[in-house]
């Protein structure tokens, strides 16, 4: 076995592969950049180097720098996690250049997969099937738009150099293609350097189905089985699963034979996935698959290979890596149970899955049976906006595929994410839908069901909220109690003293709050019992609550709702009599009188301040008029509905007409 492992990645993948690499006796080394100086990964491995800026490009992307760091730590091995570098030819050859061995498959094998028009004509002399359509070296338009017809309508334009969606358009009337065309070629070249494109038969009701395969250097290759990814958002995975629903013996014969003869034909070695697109339309049938391409590294979706099947298949990276055989031979490998991956992204929904960055004031994971959780962070980490935005991977394995989704939709309830916005509700909710429960997956259900998945923007949580303002206000009690009691400068004043207040009296306080960004009043009951507050009607929920500064953010059915105080005081509005006193709501201590004797007030205006409660209230005059009387100072202690002072409204002409009417 190899002794030493440099991980040329961050996040959960670079803490997934550490993981391993420690139980094979590997000392780690891990790399970072300005952004992950504090990151989990650089704290779980043996050692870490800096390898540059946040930018990517200037770290992680950069083959010369890992290289060279390897090196110095005398790295036996890289493991290029997924992403970034995994495949790059470049990376391959420079580590065996120096001397290290590159944890994937032969630079060669990569080149030959990493081209999607010479893998299709590759595929096709191996008697893979491949979709329809043009996969050669001419690109005019004219020529392009020719064979798009031929294909047959609808179709789709794919970056040659393309990956993660980006270069691919749908065509589906002759009429769009130029547009089409050149909207694909401008996306492939700023994404990859390389406007190529090809063209292929759009397959109606698609599903996107892949086999993990396995090769070692003694020309052994086995397959792992099948996930589905078809649970897709633009062409990206959202939620994976093994094995397929509605999988037949045949298909996957076919499917699996198909995906060891594309390793075999590149002389593969080691970890690879070979991706099909499955025509759903009429069922599954060993005639209606289509080979799209071969990642050659590890998938981020592999842990659902790894559940079904019992095995660990970054440790059979290594083996391999080490050029030991592989450690099964295929009929020792079997699938068991269902399992379901869904990845936890920092992103809003409501808001176009906008990724969204920040301090993750609080992070929850589920625990329990069959549950998986992958994650390269922790409670106080940021966010940033360097990186892929992904948080974790959460993963439920059953005996069935129904009680498996079960127990992803208990882990989500079970997930705390608070600061940047997360797609927690949207995968609940997908987790929950019909058509995914009864296995109906293709890779248009998302867009298709967007409202149902609750992405577009949604009502503010005002329950949530309500509990907000509870915690809110149990904080400004306890910061009036510490004030106080700084100021008495005793240990028992009567003013920290709950019973001083008589916790007996109920009363009702409305104060001003933002949430979500809007100022609204919520309103705010105190009785033996406690706090209890309502926002817009709606009484408080018990959820979970976590203080992000100044703001109370709740988090509720995978939703945040964030809670500002508006003003550090509370905005007292029932104290006025019917004779124009204003009186103390309880009892309490005048603060401050803010207006003298004869002086004209506003409907409003701050009238006076009383600390009770362990609360300042600011009483406010309730119409227009003016002071007769203030009966109180400063530094006054006051009994309960006291006369405080007494305004004499204005005379309204209007009022008395409509009071005659
Ligand atoms: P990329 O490498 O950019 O991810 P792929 O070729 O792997 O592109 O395709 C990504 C996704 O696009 C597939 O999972 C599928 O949802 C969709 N797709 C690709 N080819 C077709 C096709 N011929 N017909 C319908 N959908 C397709």
């Amino acid at each position: 076995m190899l002794r030493s492992v440099l991980i040329a990645n961050r996040g959960e993948i670079a803490v997934r592969v550490i993981r391993t690499a420690r139980t094979l006796g590997l000392r780690t080394i891990a790399v970072y950049s300005d952004a992950d100086r504090d990151a989990l990964h650089v704290k779980l491995a043996d050692e870490a180097h800096y390898i540059g800026p946040a930018s990517a490009r200037a770290s992680y992307l950069d083959v010369a720098r890992i290289i060279e760091v390897a090196r110095k730590a005398r790295a036996e091995c890289i493991h290029p996690g997924y992403g970034f570098l995994s495949e790059r030819p470049e990376l391959v050859e420079g580590s065996i250049a120096a001397g290290i061995v590159f944890v994937g498959p032969p630079p060669a094998a990569m080149r030959a997969m990493g081209s999607k028009s010479e893998a299709k004509a590759l595929m096709a002399k191996a008697g893979v099937p491949v979709v329809p359509g043009y996969h050669g070296e001419r690109q005019e338009p004219a020529f392009l738009k020719q064979k798009s017809y031929e294909t047959g309508y609808p179709v789709l334009i794919k970056a040659v150099a393309g990956g993660g969606g980006k270069g691919m358009r749908k065509v589906d009337k002759q009429i769009d293609f130029e547009n089409a065309l050149a909207a694909a070629q401008r996306e492939a070249e700023s994404s990859f350097g390389d406007r190529r494109v090809l063209i292929e038969k759009a397959i109606e009701n698609p599903r996107h189905i892949e086999i993990q395969i396995f090769a070692d250097n003694h020309g052994n290759a086995v397959h792992l089985f099948e996930r589905d990814c078809s649970a897709q958002r633009r062409h990206q995975k959202v939620l994976e699963e093994a094995p397929a629903p509605g999988m037949t013996a045949e298909l996957r014969e076919a499917m699996t034979k198909a995906a060891v003869t594309a390793a075999k034909t590149v002389g593969y070695q080691g970890a690879g996935t070979v991706e099909f697109i499955v025509d759903g339309a009429k069922g599954l049938r060993t005639d209606g698959y289509y080979f799209l391409e071969m990642n050659t590294r590890l998938q981020v979706e592999h842990p659902v290979t790894e559940m079904v099947t019992g095995l660990d298949l970054v440790e059979w990276q290594f083996r391999v890596a080490a050029g030991e055989k592989l450690p099964l031979e295929q009929e020792e490998i079997r699938l068991q149970g269902h399992a379901v991956e869904v990845r936890l992204y920092a992103e809003d929904p409501e808001k176009g899955f906008l990724p969204s960055t920040g301090k993750l004031h609080a992070l929850q994971f589920p625990k329990g049976d069959g549950i998986r959780v992958d994650t390269g962070v922790a409670a106080g980490d940021e966010v940033t906006p360097f990186y892929d935005p992904m948080i974790a991977k959460l993963i439920a394995y059953a005996p069935t595929r129904e009680e498996a989704l079960g127990r992803l939709a208990h882990a989500l309830d079970d997930t705390v994410i608070v600061g940047p916005r997360s797609n927690v509700a949207f995968l609940h909710a997908l987790v929950m839908l019909p058509a995914v429960r009864e296995g109906k997956i293709d890779t248009g259900l998302i867009a298709r069901e967007a409202s149902a998945l609750g992405s577009e923007p949604r009502p503010t949580d005002f329950a949530a909220a309500a509990r907000a303002v509870e915690k809110l206000v149990a904080r400004e009690q306890s910061r009036m109690a510490l004030r106080t009691r700084k100021r008495s400068n005793e240990r028992h004043s009567p003013w920290d003293a709950r019973d001083a207040f008589g916790f007996n009296a109920a009363r009702e306080t409305s104060y001003a709050v933002n949430i979500n960004g809007t100022r609204t009043l919520a309103r705010v009951r105190f009785d033996a019992d406690g706090i209890h507050a309502s926002v817009d009607g709606q009484k408080s929920i018990n959820c979970a609550v976590v203080e992000a500064g100044e703001a109370v953010i709740a988090w509720h059915q995978g939703r945040q709702t964030k809670v500002l105080p508006e003003e550090a005081i509370a905005v007292d509005l029932e104290h006025l009599d019917t004779g124009g006193v204003v009186s103390a709501p309880m009892h309490g201590k005048v603060l401050s009188i803010e207006v003298k004797a004869g002086e004209r007030v506003s409907k409003g205006q701050r009238l006076v301040v009383i600390e009770a409660m362990k609360m300042e209230h600011a009483l406010t005059s309730p119409l227009d008029g003016a002071v007769s009387e203030v009966a109180v100072s400063a530094g006054d202690q006051v009994a309960e509905r006291a006369k405080l002072l007494v305004i004499v409204a204005d005379q309204s002409p209007a009022d008395s007409v409509a009071k005659k009417s």
